[in-house]
């Protein structure tokens, strides 16, 4: 970028700010677009189409961020648009059932083995919430395992970090939510199999259920080992709780069937979000047949949702689906992330940059570590000071990554050949200033 289109470019976005802050607390209406971690001012987006954001001042730049995951198919594909404009003409909201709520959760169920029923809803943590009071409802227990790193959205008795050993239970992470909340919150480090054996052992008879990012995408980009996902499943079975995989990040993203395709594990329920919505407010939670005829109407555990199965959304949310099904999609998707991820870590090792990556379907993870982190604790010893370096080199150069160092990120079906190598390139001339 010259320094004139880069001054504008700051000035502009600087003066939305500036604006925003006024009326919105710190300027956005979610916290990591407001780039405290990186610093600088947010880039304000006027508009989107493939693979690239301009943002107010005109600039644009190659999006890896893709709304935070739900962009698969890149911006304004025109399946999808035309879909939604079709169905906006049709009315936005009825409060009544529609045929394409069925249509949807006939074409997740289709795609998602482990489901026979599945609830709408309008956001990743309605959804989780939900899959959280239906997994105590349905086993009449109180405790909820998670694991440190992994974010399931902003309800309270997930807002917690580990307490101080096994036998005490998690603390909050925000103000407002009481301790008593969490007290039932067990939070184990990912990957420990030793920690997860002996939380069982002390309180297996009242865990209603574990929560789990299979692949977790909260922590930058780590994977659950084999054994410490297949271990999750087995003591769940073994002591009467529920295994929740929480797949509002991996769930058509990472594959056709989602993290538990890759690594052939069947939760007892999933949550899902993001790419079912395909930009649009949408998520949904499902499993068993005699598990969801507990939810009201039915059964005794409410839960329910004035926007939720959305018209407008709904339609989007197929018309996405309907794409990422066709033969291949994910074959030629994993192969353009894999290619950037290659051409990362070629790139920072030319220069010296100790660097790793790692990458399933369209999603990707790099590190600024030799070896890839297998849990929160490792990520974040990652050089903070560096990443904020690459950030911003990045950005200059009109490259949008996540703007913090424990994001994931999401490359699409529109981004071309071309775009992955002028990334590397970019990048390439960013690493041999950080050396
Ligand atoms: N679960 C996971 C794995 C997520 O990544 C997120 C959001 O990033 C959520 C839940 C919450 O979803 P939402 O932001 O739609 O509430």
């Amino acid at each position: 970028m010259t320094r004139d289109i880069e001054h504008m470019t700051t000035d502009t976005n600087l003066q939305l700010f500036d604006r925003a802050r006024a009326v919105i607390p710190g300027g956005v209406n979610s916290p990591v677009r407001a780039f405290r971690a990186v610093g600088g001012t947010p880039r304000f987006i006027a508009r989107a189409q493939g693979p690239y954001m301009w943002d107010a001042a005109g600039q644009r730049y190659i999006d890896y961020i893709g709304s935070w995951g739900p962009m698969i198919l890149g911006h304004g594909h025109p399946a999808v648009v035309e879909a939604v404009q079709r169905a906006v003409a049709e009315g936005f909201s009825f409060g009544a059932p529609t045929e394409r709520e069925i249509e949807l959760a006939e074409a997740i169920l289709a795609l998602m083995p482990s489901m026979e029923m599945v609830r709408l809803v309008s956001s990743g943590t309605e959804a989780a919430m939900s899959a959280l009071r239906l997994a105590r409802g349905a086993t009449g227990r109180r405790h909820i395992v998670k694991f440190e790193g992994c974010y399931h959205g902003h309800a309270d008795a997930l807002l917690v970090k580990a307490g101080s050993g096994l036998a005490t239970f998690g603390n909050p992470t925000s103000a407002g939510v009481p301790a008593e909340v969490v007290q039932h919150t067990l939070v184990l480090e990912y990957n420990n199999i030793a920690q997860l054996e002996e939380a069982f052992a002390l309180h297996g008879h009242d865990i209603a259920c574990v929560m789990i990012e299979a692949i977790a995408g909260n922590m930058n980009f780590v994977r659950a080992t084999p054994e410490f996902a297949r271990r999750c499943r087995e003591l769940c079975t073994q002591h009467g709780a529920l295994l929740v995989f929480d797949e509002v990040m991996t769930g058509f993203r990472v594959g056709l069937h989602g993290a538990q395709g890759v690594l052939g594990i069947t939760p007892d329920l999933t949550v899902l979000g993001k790419v079912i919505g395909g930009g649009m407010p949408l998520a949904a939670f499902g499993g068993p047949r005699a598990i969801m005829e507990q939810l009201a109407p039915l059964g005794p555990v409410y839960q329910a949702g004035t926007l939720s199965g959305n018209p407008v959304a709904t339609a989007c949310g197929l018309a996405t689906l309907k794409e990422v099904a066709r033969p291949g999609f994910y074959e030629t998707l994993s192969a353009k992330t894999r290619a950037l991820a290659e051409g990362l870590r070629h790139a920072a090792a030319d220069a010296g940059v100790h660097f790793s990556a790692d990458c399933e379907g369209g999603m990707f993870g790099f590190f600024l570590l030799p070896e890839l982190p297998q849990n929160y604790g490792k990520v974040m010893t990652s050089d903070g000071a560096k990443f904020n370096a690459l950030f911003h080199g990045l950005l200059d150069r009109g490259v949008y990554i996540a703007p913090a160092l424990y994001e994931a990120g999401f490359v699409s079906a529109a981004h071309a050949a071309e775009d992955i190598s002028a990334t590397i390139e970019a990048a390439r001339e960013v690493f041999k200033t950080l050396g």
